[in-house]
Formats: C-alpha cells, structure tokens, sequence
C-alpha cells in the first residue's frame, strides 16, 4: 500500500473545524490591525533563500527540499515566509505604498527535518510581517497580535521569550569575542558545536549537550554588548509588552534559525509540546531586504506553526456539523428520485444543510443513515408529489405537499 512520505499527514475532515479556527481567528485578529492576506508561491529560487535564510543555517545547510526544474533552475520548496515575502513586496514596488506595508500569509512549508511529534516535513504556518518601519511599536505590535491569536486558538503558551540581538557590527564584533570563548573551552564543547565554532559559534547556545551547556551559561551573552541605540530600542520594546500586560522572559541564549534577524528576537513556547516547545517566533530582520537587492527597508515578523498550535490547545470542541434535512425517498422510481434531487437542491439554495440518500438503501436503511448522519429533519419523497416530512427530534411525521418541505423546515427551525 502507498502511504504519505514520511514526515507529511493527511489533513482529515475530523479536523478541519480546528484549523479553520486558525485561520479565522488570525484573519480577524490580524485584519483589525490592518495586516492584508498575501500568499507566494510554494517553491521559489534556491538562492532567495540561500542569501535570505542564510547559507550557514540549518535550514539552508541540510533542510531544503531542492531540485532542478529540468531547465537548469534550481528551485527550493519553502522553508519559510518572510524571504519570499520580502521578494514579493520589491517585485511588486510595495515601497512606493505607504509605510509599513503590512501583510500576513497562511500555507505550507517544507523542512527536511527529522521527523517527531510536532515536527513533520511538511507544515502548515501562519505569519505576520510589517515592512517599512523600525519602530519599537511595531515589534511590540506584533509580539501582541501573536500572544492573540494563540489565545484566541486555545494555546497555552506558558513562556515568551525575548531578546535582542542588535545590529550587525554589534553581532560581528560579539561573535569573535564568543569564538574566542569557545575555543578556550574546546575540550568541554560537543564535537558537532566544536566542529561549527568557525561556521557558526551562535548555535552553541542552541546545544542539547550536558557539557556545551555548562560552557554556555559563562559565554559572554550578547545582550551585554548592544550598541546605545540598539539598547534603547529594546528598551522601549520591553516597556511597551509591560503596559500591555505581556509578561515575558529575557532569554539571552535565545537564538533562531535564520540568519537575517536584528535587534528585537522572541519566541512563545509551551510545555504542552514537549521537545519541539516552540509554538511561534519572530524578530525583526533589517537587513534582510538589502540582502535581496532592496533598498535599506527595516521589518519585523513571525510565524506559527498551526500543528503546533493544535496541538498545545489540546482537545478543542468539536463543533458538531448538523444535517438539517435528509431526503430519502420512498421507492425507487423516477419521478421520485428527480423530485428528491431538486428537493435537496432548493434547500441547500434556502441555506439549509441538506442531503440526498445516494446509494439505493431500502426505506428502512435511509431513516437509520438519516439518524446517523443527525438529520434534524427527514422528508420522504412519494408519489404525486407528496412528501413525509419527519421531525427526527419529536418522532412526530405528517404529509405534505413537497414544495411545503422547506417553508415548514425554516419555520420549525426558528422556533426555539
Ligand atoms: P521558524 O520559521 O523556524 O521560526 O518556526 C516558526 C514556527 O513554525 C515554530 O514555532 C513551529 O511552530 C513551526 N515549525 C517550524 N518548523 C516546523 C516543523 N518542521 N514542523 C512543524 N512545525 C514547525
């Protein structure tokens, strides 16, 4: 038998009342804070995110689904939003638009990652981006609709964590003091952070190692070592989540996957996960449309994975689907099953939820599907036009003419 590759899933019915409570949820939250849906392609050029993401991630070292498009193009399945989003605001002159220009997307992305619970091949995230502005509203703006939009999903997101990672001077200039730290304690460090102190020393913090970590907790932390308006900046960001009544922990070894993030970083994470904690993040990526051949654009964003959310809000309701008519019909015979159908058409145009008996079932296996199904009302269609119409809640039935069918349907309907 075939199955789906390794590390994807079937979306089933069962769960999309879940997920489009996702999505409703953050096309409310984000559409009151004037973010507008965007969605790019699924596969994009390998080397948006190979300058994006960073060549040193990763994402971009031994994650990305790349392959040739058999016309000497090599084309990567997304592993993430905001470099395609960023290409997309400069292919279509989004900076002629006022500024920020703000945009949010929902879709699958792709990860050759090994996979566990929480953490599959194939993912669905949502994410939220303003571009055009660096103000440290901006980043607490978003930091907030984030903590919504996981509320209002059910997560619980025990922890956020913050911090900043500075300018890019600022980082260079940190990450030879870090290198140097690392290498005079390369006898106590994991052979795959000692192997990368040179590539990148910053995934040290990131470690599963007992002895690495021990190192870490003395490196020299980054968040020491901001520039004065790096630091103000951050400031102001950590002002702003305190009047909102947003708690949060500075984390000075929170570090992220992609290379493109400035100052503000931040993370919700929940216990509910279990190893794969994290539920969504973001930060700011200044530099990152420069990158892409833009002019200097600062920007702020973050994505959620929607499994993940699903998953730390546990068992949601499950909003049950009502059938509100189901029409059977009492022999077969063709007047019958051509006034059925039309039946069932009209009531689905009068906005009920309406379904036909679809497989020849005897009269007596219609009426036990209808009340499998939880078919509020059952009208069985006879001869000449006449119709029983049954209240599967009271048991009661009478006849009627068919057109009276949905006119009595909506009338009972709205009673209480
Ligand atoms: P990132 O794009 O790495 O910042 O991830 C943002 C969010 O996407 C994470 O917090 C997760 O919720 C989700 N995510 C990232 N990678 C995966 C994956 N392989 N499987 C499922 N969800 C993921």
């Amino acid at each position: 038998m075939i199955q789906a590759p390794r590390g994807t899933f079937d979306i089933l019915p069962e769960s999309a009342a879940q997920r489009r409570l996702v999505e409703d949820s953050a096309d409310r939250i984000l559409g009151a804070a004037g973010y507008r849906r965007i969605e790019t392609p699924t596969f994009e050029a390998t080397t948006l995110f190979a300058r994006g993401v960073g060549e040193a991630t990763d994402i971009v070292q031994k994650e990305m689904y790349t392959f040739d498009d058999g016309g000497g193009r090599s084309l990567t399945l997304r592993p993430e939003g905001t470099a395609p989003v960023c290409r997309a605001y400069l292919e279509h002159g989004m900076r002629k638009l006022a500024q920020p220009v703000k945009l949010w997307y929902l879709g699958a992305f792709f990860r050759a990652e090994a996979p566990q619970r929480g953490r599959y091949r194939q993912f669905w995230q949502v994410g939220a981006e303003a571009i055009g502005t660096d103000t440290p509203e901006t980043d607490a703006e978003l930091i907030v609709l984030l903590a919504e939009l996981l509320d209002a999903v059910g997560v619980k997101a025990d922890r956020l964590r913050l911090s900043s990672l500075g300018t890019p001077a600022t980082r260079a200039e940190y990450r030879e003091e870090l290198q140097a730290y690392l290498h005079a304690h390369e006898d106590q460090l994991a052979d795959e952070v000692r192997s990368r102190i040179d590539l990148n020393p910053f995934r040290a913090f990131d470690s599963g190692d007992r002895g690495t970590q021990a190192v870490m907790r003395d490196a020299p932390k980054l968040l020491d070592s901001l520039d004065p308006a790096d630091a103000a900046h951050f400031a102001q960001v950590r002002a702003l989540l305190d009047d909102a009544g947003l708690p949060y922990e500075l984390d000075p070894m929170l570090v992220r996957g992609m290379d493109y993030y400035t100052r503000t970083v931040f993370e919700f994470t929940s216990s509910e996960l279990g190893a794969q904690s994290g539920v969504g993040g973001g930060g700011r990526y200044d530099g990152l449309i420069e990158l892409l051949d833009g002019p200097p654009t600062p920007a702020c964003g973050w994505a959620a994975g929607v499994e993940r959310m699903l998953l730390a809000a546990g068992e949601l309701p499950h909003p049950s689907e009502l059938v509100d008519l189901f029409v059977a019909l009492a022999r077969t015979g063709t007047g019958e099953e051509q006034r059925g159908f039309e039946l069932t058409r009209q009531a689905r145009r009068a906005g009920l939820q309406a379904q036909l008996e679809l497989t020849g079932r005897s009269l007596k296996g219609q009426l036990k599907h209808a009340d499998r199904l939880g078919a509020r009302f059952v009208a069985i269609v006879g001869d000449n036009g006449v119709a029983t119409l049954k209240d599967m809640e009271s048991g009661e039935q009478r006849d009627t003419e068919v057109e009276n069918v949905i006119p009595s349907i909506l009338r009972a309907e709205r009673l209480p």
